[in-house]
């Protein structure tokens, strides 16, 4: 029986999931039911003795390339593929809302290439999206796919304790988020200084804390991430300081 959230990853490497996903929260997530998951090897539907799933690329260049009629045979095995997603650097980026929009799917089928990538011709026809995780290059799409589940699975109802912790999380209000602070209230770190916890934050009045919290989630953005901070400006209707 398939969960609410169920993922097909189409992958040369299935004995990599779950992978890390299999421990902690989205661990026990998986034990309980919330999501689950099918691998399907790619090496299944290769032909010939070498069973190779790739070939040389038209108009020359480094690498190899999958071969399409080996992809599309691959697909055309899960008998409910959902939405289908290719893992690439090419792709649209990865970010919260679309996590979000994707932990509310009922069914993924994640693309994850190797080599130099999969020929258009199957993206196209199989209708692919494509997602990025980042502006940088990996060696293949596992690691992606493993990437894009675990920003969904904390994001199913029930699998991260407190709701209230993903309503306030980086990206989800547009900020990031304030820094966290724990006991001991007062700790001499290495370098020998002693580092007291704001004194704010232990003064149990909770209106002042969600006040300092909010204005340290917004400096920290401006500094970090002035991307982020322009369009919460332009969300919320204030022009930038300096522009009228
Ligand atoms: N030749 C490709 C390019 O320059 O765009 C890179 C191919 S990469 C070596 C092999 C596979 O890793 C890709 O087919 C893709 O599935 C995966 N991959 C690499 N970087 C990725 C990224 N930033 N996000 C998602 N998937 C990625």
């Amino acid at each position: 029986m398939t969960a609410r959230w169920h993922i097909n990853i189409i992958t040369l490497f299935p004995e990599m999931f779950p992978g890390p996903l299999g421990q902690s929260l989205s661990g026990k997530a998986l034990e309980n039911g919330k999501w689950s998951f099918k691998t399907v090897n790619i090496r299944d539907f290769a032909e010939g003795v070498h069973k190779s799933v790739d070939d040389t690329p038209y108009g020359g260049g480094a690498g190899m390339v999958m071969r399409p009629d080996i992809i599309e045979k691959a697909v055309r095995s899960i008998e409910n593929p959902g939405r289908k997603i290719y893992l690439s650097p090419r792709g649209t980026p990865l970010t919260q809302k679309l996590a979000q929009e994707l932990s509310e799917e009922p069914v993924l089928t994640l693309l994850c290439g190797r080599y130099e990538g999969v020929d258009q011709r199957v993206l196209d026809s199989e209708q692919f999206k494509e997602i990025s995780i980042g502006d940088y290059v990996l060696s293949g799409g596992e690691p992606a796919a493993l990437i894009l589940m675990d920003a969904c699975i904390r994001l199913l109802p029930e699998v991260v304790g407190n709701a209230e912790t993903t309503l306030e999380e980086s990206f989800s209000g547009g900020l990031l988020e304030y820094p966290h602070y724990t006991r001991p209230a007062e700790w001499r770190s290495a370098d020998g200084q002693t580092r007291a916890v704001p004194e704010i934050l232990t003064s149990g009045n909770h209106r002042n804390i969600a006040l300092w919290r909010k204005k340290q989630a917004e400096t920290l953005t401006q500094s970090r991430r002035p991307d982020l901070w322009q369009a919460c400006q332009e969300k919320s209707g204030k022009p930038e300081k300096g522009k009228k």
